[in-house]
C-alpha cells in the first residue's frame, strides 16, 4: 500500500541515488521535501521518455503541434479554470505535534476507500473507526487547502501582481488556441501537446518521486467535434497503451479505471485512469478526461475573445470540445525503473539489472579495451568509442577494474551492451558484444557499426 516501505523500493532509491539517476533536492543543506533532482543518468532517461512521447505524440502524427508556454501566467488564467476556488485538498491535522497530512490518505492507509466521499465524510469515517495520526494522536477536523504555490510578479506585492506557478501545464495549451488557430488554423480534430514543469504545494509529498511538489507533464489538449469525442477518446485510449508498451511496462501491471461520475472533475463527462502496480501499489499513472468545451468556453467569457471554430466552407461554428491525456514524467519514469529492476543469479552470484529498452537506456554502449595497460588495444578501443559516440551520443568509455566487474557495472545503470576490444580485434576488425539481459557474447565486425 503506498506510504509503506517495501524493500523492492528502497534498493531501486538507493541505486537511483548510488549510480547518480536521482537525487533528494538540496540534499546538501538537508533536503527540501517533495522536490528531486537528477543526475547525470537520471536526466538522460528522463530526457529519453520525454523525447519518445514527443516522437510519438507530435513527431509522428500531422494532427499534432506543439508549445511551450510560459510557467507563470496571469492569474485569471486560475480564476477562469477554477484552480483558485476549487484545487484543493482535504487537510487534518495531528492536534499534539501539528504535522499535517492529508485525510483521503489518512484513510487509504487504513484501509478505507475514500473514493467518493465529501470532506464530511471523510471527517465522519476518521470519527467512527478511531483513527489517530500516524504518531498515534487525534486528528482535527478536515479543512480545504490550495495547492497553487502563490508568488508576486513584479516589485509591488498586492492583489494585482498575484501568479501562481502553474499546477498543471493544460492551461499554457488552452491559451494558445485561438494563436495556434489563427496561424494554422488545421482541421478538426487537431491537438496542442506541451511539455514541461508544474508545481503543486502537496500536504505530504510521498513514495520517492511519486508525489513531488515540482514534477513535470506531457499533456494534449485534442480539440474536437462536439459530437465526434466519443471516437477520438477511444483512439487517444489506444495511442496511450502504446506509448505504455515503448516504455517497456508490462501489460498485466497497467489497469483502466473508468472513474465514476462522482470523483469526476465536475466538467468531465469520461475519465479513465491508468493505474499501474508500482512496488508503492496499485496507483494513477496518468489520466485521460473528455473535458467539453468547459476549458475554451471560460476563457472566452473572462476574456471576451471568441474562441469558436468554423468548420472550413461552411458555416457552421461551435466551441470545440476536448479530450486530454495527461501524463506525469516522474510516475511514468518511476514505472519504467520499477519494471526494469530485476534480479537474477549469473555465475552463482545475485546480479542486479535495469532492462531499460534500447531507446530509453541512458547509456546505450560501454566501450573498454580488454585490459587497460595495454597501449594497442587502447588506441583501437578508442577509434571503436569514437565511432559509436559519433553514432548515438550516449556512450561510455569504461576501463575501470577487470571485465565482470565492467558488465555487473553496466548491467546496474541499464546499458544494454558492452563492447569489448581484444587482441584478436586487432587481428580481425572484430570486437565482442555482450547483451546485458542475456549476458550472450558475440563476435561482431566493428564496420557493421557503421
Ligand atoms: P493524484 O490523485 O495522484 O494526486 P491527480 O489526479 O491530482 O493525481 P492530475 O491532476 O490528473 O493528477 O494530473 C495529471 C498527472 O500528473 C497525474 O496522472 C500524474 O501522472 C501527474 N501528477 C499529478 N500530481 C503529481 C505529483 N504531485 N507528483 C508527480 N506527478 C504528479
Amino acid at each position: 500500500m503506498a506510504g509503506q516501505k517495501n524493500e523492492k523500493m528502497e534498493a531501486i532509491v538507493s541505486l537511483a541515488k548510488r549510480r547518480g539517476f536521482i537525487y533528494q533536492g538540496s540534499e546538501v543543506y538537508g533536503g527540501l521535501s517533495g522536490t528531486w533532482d537528477y543526475g547525470p543518468l537520471g536526466v538522460t532517461l528522463k530526457r529519453n521518455i520525454m523525447q519518445l512521447w514527443w516522437k510519438m505524440f507530435v513527431d509522428s502524427r500531422d494532427d499534432m503541434y506543439g508549445v511551450d508556454a510560459a510557467i507563470l501566467m496571469n492569474q485569471k488564467v486560475w480564476q477562469a479554470s477554477g484552480h483558485v476556488d476549487t484545487f484543493v485538498d482535504p487537510l487534518t491535522e495531528d492536534l499534539v505535534t501539528k504535522r499535517r497530512y492529508r485525510t483521503d490518505h489518512i484513510l487509504k492507509d487504513k484501509g478505507i476507500d475514500p473514493t467518493g466521499m465529501t470532506m464530511q465524510e471523510m471527517d465522519a469515517a476518521v470519527q467512527e473507526h478511531d483513527i489517530k495520526s500516524p504518531d498515534g494522536n487525534p486528528l482535527s477536523e478536515s479543512r480545504t487547502f490550495n495547492m497553487m504555490f502563490t508568488t508576486h510578479v513584479g516589485p509591488v506585492a498586492d492583489d494585482k501582481s498575484v501568479s501562481y506557478l502553474r499546477p498543471e501545464t493544460a492551461q499554457g495549451i488552452f491559451t494558445n488556441y485561438k494563436n495556434v488557430l489563427d496561424a494554422f488554423y488545421p482541421d478538426l480534430p487537431f491537438g496542442l501537446a506541451q511539455q514541461g514543469k508544474a508545481f503543486r504545494n502537496e500536504i505530504s509529498p510521498r513514495d520517492f518521486i511519486f508525489r513531488s511538489r515540482e514534477f513535470e507533464q506531457m499533456e494534449i489538449e485534442y480539440f474536437v467535434h462536439p459530437e465526434k469525442w466519443a471516437e477520438a477518446f477511444d483512439a487517444l485510449l489506444v495511442d496511450v497503451h502504446a506509448f505504455l508498451k515503448a516504455l517497456g511496462l508490462p501489460t498485466e501491471k497497467i489497469h483502466e479505471l473508468e472513474v465514476p461520475a462522482e470523483d469526476r472533475a465536475h466538467y468531465s463527462e469520461r475519465t479513465v485512469d491508468i493505474e499501474f502496480d508500482f512496488p508503492i501499489g496499485r496507483e494513477e499513472l496518468l489520466g485521460l478526461a473528455y473535458r467539453t468545451n468547459f476549458d475554451l468556453s471560460n476563457i472566452q467569457r473572462m476574456s471576451g475573445k471568441g474562441m469558436e471554430y468554423t468548420v472550413k466552407g461552411t458555416n457552421e461554428r461551435f466551441i470545440p470540445h476536448v479530450i486530454e491525456p495527461s501524463f506525469g514524467v516522474e510516475r511514468a519514469l518511476m514505472a519504467v525503473l520499477s519494471s526494469a529492476y530485476t534480479e537474477d543469479e549469473v555465475n552463482g552470484e545475485t546480479r542486479v539489472y535495469l532492462r531499460f529498452p534500447e531507446e530509453l537506456a541512458p547509456i546505450r554502449y560501454a566501450v573498454s579495451p580488454l585490459l587497460k595497460n595495454k597501449p594497442e588495444l587502447v588506441a583501437k578501443a578508442r577509434d571503436v568509442y569514437a565511432l559509436l559516440k559519433t553514432k548515438y551520443g550516449n556512450v561510455m568509455w569504461d576501463d575501470n577494474g577487470n571485465i565482470g566487474k565492467r558488465y555487473r557495472r553496466q548491467d546496474e545503470i541499464g546499458t544494454p551492451f558492452c563492447v569489448v576490444i581484444d587482441f584478436e580485434t586487432l587481428e580481425d576488425d572484430r570486437v565482442t558484444i555482450r547483451e546485458r539481459d542475456t549476458t550472450k557474447q558475440t563476435r561482431v565486425a566493428i564496420s557493421s557499426f557503421k
